[in-house]
């Protein structure tokens, strides 16, 4: 197995305070180098919804993460492998990630909200699903069977399946299939779930070694496992413990992703928990987080590489990140402010375009808003990552995460 074309150096280690250990570093994929803390942008369909994977370059995105689910049931793994893979089929020049499809293949099917941070406080049962959905995938120990959101097709996920799904989509980073489970989940239920990621992870290593075996000619890719156990100290722990020193038919994870339920008050503690468990030296990828505030935590509790939704979604909906807070743009109060969106920032909308302009695309229906809207909101959330970085290299996160905090209002924006 090559391996040589996959790894990851840390640069520097840093604790700003209250235990943690934040870093900087270097992941190093066939198709390029990360430079860690990074954001990676999600393109889940092998698209930023409404932007050019150039405008994505030039907005300082290193890398893109895409949805095996979603691929695989459109347009179908064999299409992308015969494309050459996903970069090639995407024109995106750098590396890429897929996401394992466990999360999509159980929040689609059994109709959860599309959020990952819940509230504790709710109360917990294991039938949860989203009012008036039907209940579209079931879970055995074995794997998922799931209809399709799209067709109503039925298909099944193994471990097995979705290595050889992620390998044909042939990005460089890959993630094990695993179980996301909710907070509204009993105690019971977490434990049964965290006992399947594990034995599904084993099988996936397996898979991992056998499929890259095969594919000699194909460029390395690298298998993150992913941690669950909710808001539970223990199952955190135990699940890190296990994932982190796992080796099966002779090889270990590349990296760990931490995923499920996290609970956005302990969102710090719960990544701390994990990564004192898991080995130090590998990459570690938080899944499904990309609030500001929540990205000050993370990498202050040493994560290097975060995927998020949220700002090409809430652009879409007229929503957009400024120094000082999210504001919707749509509203009255924009109509004449010839400013741009956040006057700090240095993206193409922003030096090009006023807030004027874009309030009057989201008011006409255009379909160029979406496409300005994200760019900028890209590159707020991008380039704040990238000045955790730069602040962890020159000693001074501490005060850019006060300054940062001073200055941004969290109050929700109306409609979100
Ligand atoms: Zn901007």
């Amino acid at each position: 197995m090559v391996k040589s074309s996959f790894s990851f150096d840390i640069t520097s280690e840093i604790s700003p305070g209250n235990g943690a250990r934040a870093r900087t570093g270097r992941i190093t994929t066939p198709h390029g180098v990360i430079e860690t803390p990074a954001f990676i942008p999600v393109g889940t369909k092998a698209t930023v919804k409404s932007v050019l994977p150039e405008s994505m370059k030039d907005l300082g995105a290193q890398a893109i993460l895409a949805n095996a689910y979603h691929l695989y049931l459109q347009p179908g793994a064999d299409i992308l492998e015969e494309a050459g893979g996903l970069s090639t089929f995407m024109n995106w020049t750098g590396p890429t990630f897929t996401d394992s499809g466990g999360f999509q293949v159980l929040s689609l099917g059994v109709g959860f909200k599309k959020v990952l941070a819940m509230d504790a406080t709710t109360f917990r049962r294991d039938d949860v699903i989203a009012h008036n959905k039907e209940r579209l995938a079931h879970v055995d120990d074995d794997g998922v069977t799931f209809k399709s959101h799209l067709d109503g097709s039925m298909h099944r996920f193994t471990p097995e399946v979705s290595m050889q799904v992620q390998h044909k989509i042939g990005a460089d980073i890959i993630f094990a299939f695993d179980e996301c489970t909710t907070l509204h989940n009993t105690r019971g239920y977490q434990e049964g779930a965290i006992e399947r990621t594990s034995a599904w992870a084993t099988r996936c290593l397996d898979e991992h070694y056998k499929l890259t075996q095969e594919r000699v000619k194909s460029p390395y890719q690298a298998l993150f496992g992913v941690i669950q156990g909710a808001q539970y100290e223990d199952l955190r722990r135990m699940a890190a413990k296990d994932l982190g020193f796992k080796q099966s038919s002779g090889i270990s994870f590349d990296g760990f992703g931490i995923g499920g339920a996290l609970d956005k008050g302990a969102l710090g503690q719960i990544v701390g928990w994990v990564n004192e468990e898991l080995p130090r030296e590998k990459p570690k990828h938080l899944l499904g987080i990309g609030a500001p505030e929540d990205l000050f935590v993370g990498v202050e509790a040493g994560i290097d590489t975060f995927d998020c939704v949220l700002a090409s979604r809430i652009a879409r909906t007229s929503a957009v990140y400024t120094r000082t807070g999210r504001f919707n743009i749509s509203n009255a109060t924009y109509k004449r402010q010839f400013v741009p969106i956040d006057d700090s920032c240095d993206c193409y909308t922003c030096t090009h375009y006023t807030r004027a302009y874009l309030h009057h695309l989201f008011r006409g229906k255009e379909i160029l808003a979406a496409t300005l809207a994200t760019i900028h909101n890209e590159r707020f959330i991008v380039g704040l990552v990238d000045q955790m970085r730069h602040s962890l290299r020159d000693g001074t996160f501490v005060e850019l995460k006060e300054e940062f905090m001073a200055h941004y209002t969290f109050k929700p924006v109306a409609g979100h």
